[in-house]
């Protein structure tokens, strides 16, 4: 028997509620948005709205733009600002967040999907009791960036926080220039990061810890439950270790940089989170740094699988008031294993081969060493590699090394039991011809700012679909042209 499907929901119908702000006010502060002026609904993820049940077209309604711009809340909001610290680039800086972003809710919808209810939250809507020197606001500019990046990540199947919404308005805000404040409404099943845990250890607030701990795995980690004592926080642990580690995987197979891989910025589910100075790799280079700011490298594109393991560190002494010392290093030990699996099935589908009995580690290792001396677009050569050799290996550069590569490589492919076509139909599945490059985000940003919206639009219809071809935007899998190469993006948002 087919079961419909619930009625889609108009937004007074969504009904919400706010576990965590029932957590009590050591968590967080009460506190309500402050809207910005005159704002105007740029950008609206129908994909994201369909997890929350929320009906087609709500979004062209007044009163959603106020809530998406912070102007209105919905009957049934608590809104809360959490707080967290972090490590920010090695080194503990106490209480941070959130000084900017406001969880309205969380929503029961029938599309969850086992995973709970979806928490939104507002970006951008004002100052909290955790903004410091800071004004509360997000520009377009960042906010751009991260409303495409969330949801294409999401068409990329990389676990991320999504996007609902974004607004923008005429509000000016001081960064390096004069911008315009932007809003987005962020969707995740929850929040929660390494840095929530951290400023809780760090003030000996041992019971909070407990007590988040105990809350994030009633609620997200339902398998680990029903375990007592300290074998839950334990496997707890182990939990939020492996995911991390199949995200930094995820992350190192699409070229995908994160640029600030600062503790409060790790998502206790292990999902991309705050998305800042973040690049997706063109002319590929371990060595890539996509944020400005950080020149030291500490988070250079090559790095992300190290920094993932020391971010988990961290998080185990944030709850070593828990798991004992053994417990801890036996989940830590689980990381490189989860990588390194993830990643290899990940490259194994890009290059079209199915597992062997060795991985195909050597053949990946020299691909990805080869493309990285030639500099060779990545997200194009894997894509390129999925229609034909021949084209591949032009991009490689023809020549003995590369020939020698090819020939190892077709060996591999030919005991493939799939036919040829069939093959490549899979490796287009799993190759993207489109990801978020910087200088397609700025066109979008340049046109947003100006009071255009249809470039942000047709972008995030180009990107929820990846691995379509879609001939009539070309232009946007292209390397950057010469005049955007030096690009360069910075924390400031
Ligand atoms: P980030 O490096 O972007 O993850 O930011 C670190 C912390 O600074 C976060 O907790 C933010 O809430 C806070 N923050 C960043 N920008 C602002 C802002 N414009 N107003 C208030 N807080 C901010
Ligand atoms: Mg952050």
């Amino acid at each position: 028997m087919a079961i419909a499907p619930p009625p889609a929901k108009t937004l007074e119908e969504l009904r919400f509620a706010n576990s965590f702000a029932a957590l009590g006010d050591a968590f967080s502060e009460v506190r309500s948005p402050t809207g910005i002026p005159n704002a105007r609904l740029v950008a609206f993820s129908p994909a994201a709205a369909q997890l929350i049940d929320l009906r087609p077209g709500e979004e062209t309604r007044p009163e959603f733009v106020a809530l998406a711009s912070g102007n209105a809340l919905v009957r049934g909001m608590e809104p809360v600002a959490a707080m967290y610290g972090g490590h920010q680039f090695g080194v503990w800086a106490g209480q941070l967040g959130d000084g900017r972003a406001i969880l309205l809710g969380e929503v029961h919808s029938a599309n969850a999907l086992g995973s709970g209810p979806w928490e939104l939250q507002i970006k951008g809507g004002g100052m909290t009791a955790f903004s410091r020197f800071a004004d509360g606001r997000a520009v377009v500019r960042s906010t751009v960036r991260e409303f495409l990046a969330s949801e294409a990540m999401d068409a990329l199947g990389i676990p991320t926080t999504r996007a609902l919404a974004m607004t923008a308005g005429d509000e000016p805000v001081l960064r390096e220039r004069i911008e315009r404040a932007a809003t987005v409404i962020r969707m995740a099943p929850t929040f929660v990061r390494f840095g929530s845990f951290e400023i809780f250890h760090y003030r000996k607030g041992f019971e909070a810890v407990k007590a988040l701990a105990d809350y994030t795995i009633e609620r997200y980690f339902p398998q680990i439950a029903p375990a007592d004592g300290p074998v839950r926080y334990a496997r707890f642990l182990e939990a939020v270790v492996d995911r991390t580690a199949m995200l930094m995987a995820e992350w190192q197979a699409v070229g995908f940089a994160h640029g600030v891989m600062n503790t409060d910025n790790f998502s206790i589910l292990g999902l991309t989170l705050d998305y800042g100075p973040y690049g997706f790799i063109e002319a590929y280079d371990p060595g890539f740094i996509c944020n400005h700011t950080d020149e030291g490298g500490r988070y250079a594109f090559g790095r992300q699988p190290s920094v993932g393991l020391w971010n988990c560190r961290a998080l185990a002494v944030a709850l070593s008031s828990l798991i004992s010392e053994e417990d801890r290093k036996t989940a830590l030990a689980r990381y490189e294993p989860a990588f390194w699996t993830t990643y290899l099935v990940r490259m194994n589908a890009k290059l079209g081969l199915l597992e062997s009995a060795d991985g195909n580690v050597a053949l990946v290792e020299d691909i990805v060493t080869l493309l990285a001396q030639r500099r060779v677009d990545w997200t194009n050569f894997w894509r390129a590699l999925s229609h034909d050799d021949a084209s591949a290996l032009a991009m490689l550069g023809d020549d003995e090394t590369s020939r020698a590569w090819f020939a190892h490589y077709l060996e591999r492919a030919e005991s493939d039991p799939r036919a040829d076509a069939k093959r490549r139909i899979a490796m287009r599945a799993a190759n993207p011809k489109f990801v978020l490059r910087n200088w397609v985000a700025q066109q979008a940003i340049e046109a947003c700012e100006a009071g255009d919206d249809a470039v942000v639009r047709a972008v995030y219809d180009v990107l929820r679909t990846p691995y379509d071809e879609h001939p009539e935007h070309e232009a946007w899998a292209k390397t950057a042209p010469p005049e955007f190469a030096h690009l360069e993006v910075s924390c400031s948002s």
